[in-house]
Order: C-alpha cells, then sequence, then structure tokens
C-alpha cells in the first residue's frame, strides 16, 4: 500500500490551521512587547495561551491523520488509540514550538536592546556637543550686547542672536529623533522568522508523517500483522535528504532499529538540507492479501463462467489449506 492517501492536501489543510493561529500570534505578540518592544512586557499567560492552542490544532489534525492512515490499511477506526498517539505528541509539539519562539524572539530582543543602547550613547554625546554650543552661544552673546553697549557697534549682536537660535533649534531637532529606535517593520519580520508560515510547514509535515505512520502501524498490527518485509520508501523525488535517502527499500529489520516507529527519519531542522521527512512503510502481509483479493475475484469470475458456486480459495471460510 501506498503513501497517506490525499497526502498534500491534507499537510496544507494541516499548515494552513496552524499559520491562521501563528498569524494571530505574531499579532499579538508585537502588540504585548510595546515600543521599544521588550520581551519582558509578554506575560506568562500568554505563553502558556500559545502552547495551548497550538496544542488543541495539532492534536485535533493527529487525530484526523491516524484515522485515516488506519482506515487506509483496514484497521479499526479507533479513535481513543488515535487520542492517545496524539496527546502525547501534539504536546511536544507545542512546547518545542513555543521554547522556540521565545528562543529566537530572546535573542532578536537582546540584538535590539544592544543597540539601543550603543543609539542612546551615541545620542548623549550628541546632545552635550550641542548643549555646549547653546551654552557657548549665551556667552558669546553677553559679551556683544556688552561690546555694543559699550563701543556703540550694533551688526555684530544680531549674527550672535542668529548663532544661539541655530543652537537651540539643533538641540530640539535633536530630542525629538530620541523616539523609536526600532522600526514597526523590523519588529513585524522578526515575529514572522521567530512564528513564521515555513514554521507552520514543518510542523505539518513531520505530524503529517508522525501520525500517517503511527495510524498504519496500528492498522497493521491489528489486522494482518508486521513482516519482516515490510519496505521503507521515501519519496524518492529531488527533495528527499541524505538521511533518508539510504533508508529507501531497507526492511524492517534494518530501519526499525533506529526507527521502531517507522518514519519520520528526523524532525524538522535537523537534516542537513532542511527538508522534512515524507517516508511511509509498504506493509509486505498487505500486499500478498491484496493480491489475494484479486485472485478471489479471478477465481470467483473464472467458477462463475463454469457455473460453480462454491470456489475455494485461501483465508476463505473452510479453506481446505
Ligand atoms: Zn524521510
Amino acid at each position: 500500500m501506498a503513501a497517506l492517501l490525499n497526502r498534500d492536501r491534507v499537510e496544507a489543510s494541516f499548515a494552513r490551521r496552524l499559520e491562521k493561529l501563528n498569524s494571530r500570534h505574531r499579532r499579538e505578540l508585537r502588540e504585548l512587547m510595546g515600543s521599544p518592544p521588550r520581551l519582558e512586557n509578554v506575560p506568562e499567560s500568554w505563553w502558556r495561551k500559545v502552547e495551548e492552542e497550538v496544542e488543541q490544532t495539532t492534536l485535533l489534525m493527529l487525530i484526523l491523520i491516524f484515522v485515516a492512515a488506519s482506515e487506509q490499511h483496514g484497521g479499526p477506526k479507533d479513535l481513543a488509540a488515535a487520542r492517545t498517539f496524539a496527546a502525547s505528541r501534539a504536546s511536544t509539539i507545542a512546547r518545542t514550538h513555543r521554547r522556540e519562539i521565545e528562543r529566537r524572539m530572546k535573542r532578536q530582543t537582546e540584538a535590539w536592546n544592544r543597540r539601543i543602547a550603543s543609539k542612546s550613547a551615541q545620542f548623549a554625546r550628541r546632545r552635550d556637543r550641542a548643549l555646549r554650543r547653546v551654552e557657548d552661544a549665551k556667552n558669546k552673546l553677553r559679551v556683544e550686547r556688552a561690546k555694543a553697549r559699550t563701543d556703540r557697534v550694533e551688526g555684530t549682536v544680531a549674527r550672535a542672536e542668529q548663532v544661539l537660535r541655530d543652537a537651540d533649534d539643533k538641540l530640539a531637532k535633536l530630542d525629538k529623533q530620541q523616539a523609536e529606535p526600532i522600526r514597526p517593520s523590523e519588529v513585524r519580520s522578526a515575529t514572522i522568522d521567530a512564528i513564521g508560515v515555513d514554521r507552520a510547514v514543518r510542523v505539518a509535515t513531520t505530524g503529517t508523517t508522525q501520525a500517517a505512520s503511527a495510524g498504519s502501524e496500528f492498522a497493521i498490527q491489528q489486522t494482518v500483522g508486521f513482516s519482516e518485509a515490510d519496505t521503507w520508501f521515501t519519496e524518492n523525488d529531488e527533495r528527499v535528504c541524505p538521511i533518508c535517502l539510504p533508508l529507501h527499500g531497507t526492511f524492517r529489520r534494518v530501519w526499525s532499529q533506529r526507527f521502531p516507529d517507522g518514519p519520520p527519519a528526523h524532525s524538522p531542522g535537523s537534516s542537513p538540507i532542511d527538508a522534512p521527512c515524507r517516508c511511509w512503510i509498504s506493509y509486505e502481509n498487505e500486499k500478498l492479501s491484496r493480491d489475494e483479493k484479486s485472485r478471489f475475484k479471478r477465481i470467483l469470475k473464472q467458477a462463475k463462467e463454469r457455473g460453480d458456486t462454491t470456489p475455494r480459495f485461501r483465508g476463505s471460510p473452510g479453506d481446505p489449506f
């Protein structure tokens, strides 16, 4: 049997649901951090909410995929088994998601803080200079006014007044500039880096592979049973990574040593080419039973043509062998 049916559609819908959530979380995070953006402004309750919402969305998708995979392999629609598998996975995914956002935003806000600090030191130096110029201009004006009174020379007073006005203007301009050292567009792109679409896609791809594997293994164990010849398949395209590639075509006794639960062979981000695992298992016993089914159909057809109403085949009631 092949990979999960409609895998691309399932995965895309999983990613879309997560991205919808992520987009709201990005907006909330920006508002909570404020300006200048500070991670300390974000309360613990918000982080908990993010974790819970991601967990709920992931849980639902994992259950749906597990059940779909189980049914695809002729297994039961066992919601309890699906929930047991999905609950632990979803909470791990949500916890990792939260930690990853926290880690990235912490690094980013620390860089911003350093920039704000160095900018404000630079600014303080410039302001000091501007302030000194104002004081100098005031002194000069006093001197020129005194000179004008004793020597009756007027021209230089007007010039000294102009110099003071210029120095005052410059100081006022500097004070205005100090506001908002981190641009809103920069904050927006930092939150996209931390909680972006590619995060949603990675979680969805790996989650889909995990749930499809778990559902398939569950169904096979409940029905035709495992075989040593159950074979690992990659998607066999140009996106297959160097971790998955050598597993292609290997039997259960080989792959189960490293991956007892089947695919995925790696978590997102741990592959050298940063591709998520989309592998699946082809089940030997299922293949046999499918072959048997078509053989049965053929026998039935031939029997019908002969007019025989009780054809015998392996696996039927009253099986002779
Ligand atoms: Zn893989």
